[in-house]
C-alpha cells in the first residue's frame, strides 16, 4: 500500500461508544480506494459483449462459492473469476473459459443476478472466433457441424441401434407424416452403446404402453444446445433450421425426447428462433403421465436401493424433480434415497456446457472428476443403482464407477431400463 494511500482514511481522536474506547485507531474508517495496477482490458470485454454484463455485478458476497460443482474439486466460480478478471486475467486464452459446466447452480443462489449461462457462451463464442479453442472440443464442434452429432458418425449410421429390436420401428425418414408422437433420440441413444440399450428399452415400454410413435432416423441432427453453450451460435442456428424443418414434415401431438440438453432447447431456445412453441416433454415426463397404465404392466420386482441423480437441465434449468422419482417409485420393490445433494441442489455430472468433451482439459485443473465425485456420494448414501435419465450420464457414471473402484457396489441404470426390466 502507497502512502499516498495510508493518507486515505478518517477517524476521531477520542471515541466511546457503549463504554467502550474506540479512540483513534480503533475508529478508523477508509475512504472508498480503487484497485489500482490491474489492466481491466479483460473484465471490460467480457462485461460489453452481449450477455457479459451481469458479469460487472459480483459484489463477492461468497454465496456461489459453495454452489458451484467445479469449485467442489478445484478452484473456481463467479467470485473468483471475477477476482480474477479484475487482477487483468486473459480469460478468452485461459482454461477457466471452460471449466463452467452451465450448471446453473451459482445463479440459483446469486443475489446479483451474475449469469454464467449467459456469460460463459458469449465469452466462448469470442474465444471460437479468435481461434482459442481446446483440441478435444474443436474435434466435437467440427464432428457436429460435419456429420449432425459430435461423435463423427455417419447418418446412415443413426438408426443401426433398432436392428434386433423386437418391435416395429417407424423411421419417418422413409415412411414420413403425421404420428402421435415423434421421439427425438438424440445422439448418445442413436450411436453410444450404453445409449442404445435405453433407446431399445424405449421402444419396447412405447410398444406395451401402444403409443403411436415415430423417429426421424437418419434425418435427426444434434439438437445443438451444448454446441450453443460452447459458444457456437452459428451451428446452433443451423442444427434449429434443420431438425425444425423435419419437426415441420412429421405432424404430432407430442415431441418425447430422451435428453434433457434436447428438451431445454427445444423448450427454451428454438422457439427464439422459430417463433413455435414445440409440445415438447422429457420421456420421464410424458411416462409419469401414463403412470396409472404402466402399474397395470409392472409386473416384475426391482427390490434394490436405487438413488436418483437430477440432471441439471432437466432439475434446476426446468423444474422438473417429480416426474423421474414418481417413476421410479411406481416400480414394484424399490427403495428410493436422496443423495445429499438433491433437487435443486443436485450435484453436476460434468457434462454440461461442452463438459462431455473437455474431460482432458478439466482433468488437468480439478482433483477429481464431477461424476467421481458424485459415485462416492451415491455410495455412501448406500445406493446399490444410481438411476439416470440423461444419455450423457450413463457413460459418464459408468467410467466413475470404475475409475472410483465401485464395479462391485453401484450399477447405473437409465430409469427407461429399470421400468423396461419389470415390463411382463
Ligand atoms: S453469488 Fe453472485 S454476487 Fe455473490 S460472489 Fe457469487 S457471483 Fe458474486
Ligand atoms: S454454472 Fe455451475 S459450474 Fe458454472 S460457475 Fe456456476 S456453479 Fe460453477
Amino acid at each position: 500500500m502507497t502512502e499516498h494511500e495510508y493518507q486515505n482514511f478518517v477517524e476521531k481522536e477520542n471515541a466511546v461508544i457503549d463504554g467502550i474506547d474506540v479512540s483513534g485507531i480503533w475508529n478508523r474508517m477508509w475512504e472508498p480506494r480503487e484497485l489500482t495496477g490491474f489492466d481491466f482490458t479483460y473484465l471490460d470485454k467480457v462485461t460489453s459483449l452481449p450477455g457479459g454484463a451481469s458479469m460487472r455485478a459480483c459484489y463477492q458476497c461468497a454465496e456461489c462459492v459453495g454452489a458451484c460443482p467445479v469449485d467442489n474439486v478445484g478452484s473456481y466460480g463467479p467470485r473468483k473469476l471475477f477476482q480474477r478478471l479484475q487482477r487483468g486475467m486473459d480469460l478468452f486464452n485461459h482454461p477457466d473459459l471452460w471449466l463452467c459446466t452451465t450448471c446453473n447452480n451459482c445463479l440459483r443462489v446469486c443475489p446479483k443476478g451474475v449469469d454464467m449461462m449467459q456469460v460463459m457462451p458469449a465469452a466462448r463464442e469470442q474465444a471460437i472466433l479468435d481461434g482459442n479453442v481446446p483440441a478435444e472440443l474443436q474435434e466435437m464442434l467440427q464432428n457436429v457441424a460435419e456429420y449432425g452429432n459430435p461423435m463423427g458418425e455417419s447418418a446412415r449410421r443413426r438408426t443401426r441401434w433398432t436392428k434386433g429390436v423386437e418391435y416395429p420401428v417407424r423411421d419417418l425418414s422413409k415412411d414420413p407424416g403425421e404420428v402421435d408422437v415423434l421421439w427425438y433420440v438424440s445422439d448418445y441413444f442413436s450411436y453410444h452403446s450404453r445409449g442404445n440399450d435405453a433407446a431399445r428399452a424405449m421402444v419396447r415400454v412405447f410398444n406395451h404402453l401402444g403409443v403411436d410413435f415415430g423417429i426421424l432416423g437418419r434425418g435427426e441432427r444434434c439438437d445443438g444446445d451444448s454446441q450453443r453453450l460452447c459458444g457456437e451460435a452459428g451451428l446452433f442456428e443451423e442444427l434449429v433450421e434443420h431438425n425444425h424443418a423435419l419437426f415441420e414434415q412429421n405432424p404430432h401431438q407430442t415431441l418425447v425426447v430422451s435428453d434433457p440438453h434436447a428438451y431445454n432447447a427445444l423448450k427454451n431456445h428454438y422457439p427464439e428462433l422459430t417463433g413455435v412453441e414445440y409440445p415438447v416433454q422429457h420421456y420421464t415426463q410424458f411416462l409419469a403421465g401414463r403412470i396409472a397404465q404402466l402399474n397395470g404392466l409392472l409386473t416384475g420386482e426391482f427390490a434394490r436401493k436405487v438413488t436418483f441423480h437430477d440432471p441439471c437441465y432437466l432439475g434446476r434449468h426446468n423444474g422438473e424433480y417429480e416426474a423421474p422419482r414418481n417413476l421410479i417409485e411406481t416400480v414394484p420393490g424399490v427403495e428410493l434415497i436422496e443423495m445429499f445433494r438433491c433437487k435443486q441442489q443436485g450435484y453436476c455430472c460434468g457434462g454440461g456446457g461442452g463438459g462431455m468433451w473437455l474431460d482432458g482439459l478439466t482433468a488437468d485443473h480439478t482433483s477429481e472428476r464431477l461424476s467421481e465425485n458424485r459415485v462416492r456420494e451415491a455410495v455412501e448414501v448406500g445406493a446399490e443403482v444410481l438411476a439416470v435419465c440423461c444419455p450423457y450420464e450413463v457413460s459418464r457414471f459408468e467410467d466413475a464407477v470404475k475409475s472410483t473402484g465401485n464395479e462391485d457396489v453401484l450399477e447405473v441404470l437409465d430409469i427407461i431400463e429399470i421400468i423396461d426390466m419389470c415390463i411382463g
